[in-house]
């Protein structure tokens, strides 16, 4: 993406409401709309599981008020139908707040208590808003190599298959989700900036407050940056060039905002906020939905001899041990055995069983993905890698790799995964994943070359 270069500005004033303003323009992005809200949502479930929320109906009705207010006066040019938008209040002390692509909004509490006032809060939303708009999230991952496609598709694997998520999430930038994801260039932070700007202006606030806010910020300082600085580097002359662009904008009438002081008060009432760091040490914040099949760590039954014919969606099916449960999720469907399935150590885990799924493919070229695949499960998972050598192998007629993991069960000892992947005729990868602990692995062999198999694809 070029820097709007100061000839630029000059000639694409656009005379709308505004007196004029930059146009700022979508970097280039490989990925499709649909695409965005997918990633956006899945990150956000885990979000919303691992992170502290504020379930308070005045606050979180406030942060909906404000949110919305920004987006009815986005560019409709940017405002994808599909964007599924929402604002939600974080329990966190530290000053931070980010969106998620295609919608999701959090921002901190640390952020709302540390603004002077309505217009610093929606500055900042606005500028997170714009990430959304301009799809900065994919258009990271499209300028991206491979493997960091793999990342993703490894973080989501990873956090199945025991490990991932916690420790993606404690990687890096604090909020984590892979810092390639969010982690913006200079160019991406100043359009943000400009984007943002324009948003507010158009919705009744001056522009100005979002240069104020990130003073405000970095006056909290301290010994460490507060996260939102390191996560949205300054272009340089942050400042002076919002200023600068607040000047060629017409300011909206500015709205009621009781609301703000009202939040604030409401905030003052509660218990003092955490930060990540200590949420981190305690081990997560506990929102996890219980989800699980009987109790990991209780005795798993063998597999059952007698097998039934399962679906995942349109795509694939299969034939599972009788006595297995599935569970699906957007992107992938498990099979498990009772007590194989559930939290341990605030993260769920799969002690044994199967998983079928799909994940972008970071190559055509199916030795190259299923690499970019692996490479991403052992990124998140640091106690997990490659043993003995991958072999070629058929899933449904087609040319597959068979790459063996070892990693560590929760239940003790090492725990052996097998993992094919293959591609399917849209370019996306197909995985297949087998779980055991490496004890076990002589009981579950049998069950597990059956399934694979049975495995019948349909994407052609
Ligand atoms: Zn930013």
């Amino acid at each position: 993406m070029r820097l709007l270069s100061r000839l630029a500005v000059v000639f694409a004033l656009v005379a709308t409401t505004a007196v004029a303003q930059t146009k700022v323009t979508p970097p280039k992005n490989k990925y499709t709309i649909e695409q965005d809200v997918q990633i956006g949502r899945e990150a956000a479930a885990e979000v919303r599981q691992q992170y502290p929320l504020i379930t308070d109906d005045r606050i979180e009705d406030y942060l909906d008020r404000l949110g919305k207010r920004l987006v009815a006066t986005a560019p409709p040019a940017l405002d994808r139908p599909q964007f599924e938008y929402s604002f939600t209040p974080v329990n966190l002390k530290d000053i931070n707040a980010f969106a998620l692509p295609g919608g999701p909004m959090f921002v901190n509490r640390g952020m709302i208590e540390a603004a002077a006032g309505e217009g610093e809060v929606a500055g900042v939303m606005a500028h997170e808003l714009a990430h959304v708009l301009l799809r900065h999230g994919t258009a990271n991952a499209t300028k991206a190599q491979g493997f960091q496609l793999g990342a993703l598709a490894g973080a989501i694997a990873g956090a199945v298959i025991g490990g991932g998520w916690g420790e993606v999430i404690s990687q890096g930038s604090q909020f984590g989700l892979g810092t390639w994801l969010m982690k913006y260039s200079r160019d991406y932070e100043k359009q943000a900036d400009l984007l943002g700007a324009q948003i507010m202006a158009q919705a009744g606030y001056d522009p100005r407050d979002l240069a104020r806010m990130f003073e405000t910020i970095q006056k909290q300082g301290g010994s460490t940056p507060p996260q939102w600085l390191s996560s949205h580097p300054n272009p340089g002359n942050r400042t002076e060039y919002i200023n600068q662009e607040a000047s060629q904008l017409k300011i909206a009438p500015r709205p009621d905002d009781a609301g703000f002081a009202q939040a604030r008060a409401r905030l003052a009432s509660l218990p003092p906020a955490r930060t990540m760091a200590d949420v981190e040490r305690a081990g997560g914040a506990g929102n996890r939905a219980p989800v699980s099949v009987g109790r990991v760590g209780d005795a798993v039954p063998p597999p059952s001899t007698q097998y039934r014919t399962v679906r995942g969606g349109q795509l694939f099916q299969l034939s599972v041990p009788a006595n297995w449960t599935a569970l699906a999720s957007n992107s992938s469907v498990k099979y498990v055995p009772q007590n194989a399935y559930g939290p341990s150590n605030g993260q769920d885990v799969m002690t044994h069983g199967v998983e079928l799924g799909v994940a972008r493919a970071a190559s055509r070229d199916l030795r190259q993905a299923t690499q970019a695949f692996i490479d991403g499960i052992i990124q998140s998972n640091r106690e997990m890698g490659v043993v003995g050598a991958q072999r070629n192998v058929r899933i449904s007629g087609r040319a597959a790799i068979l790459t063996p993991l070892e990693g560590r069960s929760v239940l003790g000892g090492p725990e052996h995964i097998d993992v094919y992947t293959t591609l399917l005729a849209d370019g996306d990868l197909f995985y297949h994943l087998a779980v055991a602990p490496g004890r076990e692995l002589g009981s579950y062999e049998a069950a597990f070359d059956r399934i694979v198999r049975s495995i019948r694809l349909n994407d052609r």
